[in-house]
């Protein structure tokens, strides 16, 4: 009989906190996770190594990073405050760390930038998404949803050959039948959550990214290309097969969904 095992990532849930988003370019709040090897059966995890890494995970945005903890003066246990109110609690010093970062942001929000100041904050944009979209960073993985369809199809086709053997024939066909049909929605079910997580992990991805990135910038496909070409290639080729004008239509998108400012 076929048993799928073996080890995979489980990212452990520890709180919030708030930072600076290199995404969406201002306080924002993340998810704290610890990052686990678990042992697993079906993908059911069954048995947790010691953490080994922390990740977090942006509210607004969905960019995720590599971090390390000590960043943060607390972890907060509560799910609904707000970004400020997390800063607060975990990221006291925040204001000042970032005073000329948020300066600048203010400037670009009031178009007062000048061509260098644009150019090195496209750049820092497109090395953030090529980091989040690099090696090491969150896949999407097959769940335990998946794993529980399975073992229920399993389940259900030990049962079906159980009650093929014993009673009349008539209820063997009938028991049959059933037992099948429950095995093949269950591998259907199994499909769906791995199809499901998928299109979940494809939402949050490098064009998605980038379009809300430089949304605030509203830069041209060649000026894109030009940030492109000046930057190292092998540390940022999980964007080479990305295409500008895509990107560009992605923000004028953003901008008709936001309406006139
Ligand atoms: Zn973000």
């Amino acid at each position: 009989m076929l048993v799928i095992f073996g080890y995979k990532l489980v990212h452990k849930r520890m709180g919030r906190a708030a930072d600076f988003c290199p995404v969406c370019c201002e306080l924002s709040p993340f998810d704290i996770c610890a990052v686990r090897q678990a042992f697993h059966v079906y993908w059911i995890p069954l048995w947790r190594k010691g953490t080994f890494a922390h990740d977090e995970v942006c509210d607004n945005c969905g960019f995720s990073r590599h971090i390390n903890l000590s960043k943060y003066e607390a972890i907060s246990r509560n799910p609904q405050a707000a970004a400020s109110e997390l800063q607060a609690e975990t990221n006291p010093d925040f204001r000042a760390r970032w005073k000329e970062r948020l300066d600048l942001e203010a400037r670009i929000r009031n178009r007062r930038i000048n061509p260098d100041e644009r150019k090195a904050m496209l750049t820092e944009g497109w090395m953030a998404v090529a980091e989040y979209a690099g090696p090491g960073q969150p896949r999407p993985r097959v769940n335990v949803g998946v794993g529980l369809w399975l073992l229920a199809a399993l389940g259900f086709l030990i049962a079906m050959v159980i009650a093929a053997s014993s009673g009349n024939l008539r209820n063997q066909l009938l028991i049959g039948r059933i037992f099948t049909a429950c095995a093949v929605l269950s591998v259907l079910l199994a499909g769906y959550c791995l199809v499901r997580e998928f299109v979940r992990f494809r939402s949050k991805n490098s064009y998605d990214l980038l379009a809300k990135c430089f949304e605030r910038l509203a830069p041209t496909a060649s000026e894109i290309e030009a940030i492109r070409s000046q930057v190292d290639p092998q540390a940022t080729k999980q964007l080479a097969k990305l295409k500008s004008e895509r990107i560009v239509k992605l923000i004028e998108q953003r901008k008709i969904r936001a309406g006139p400012t």
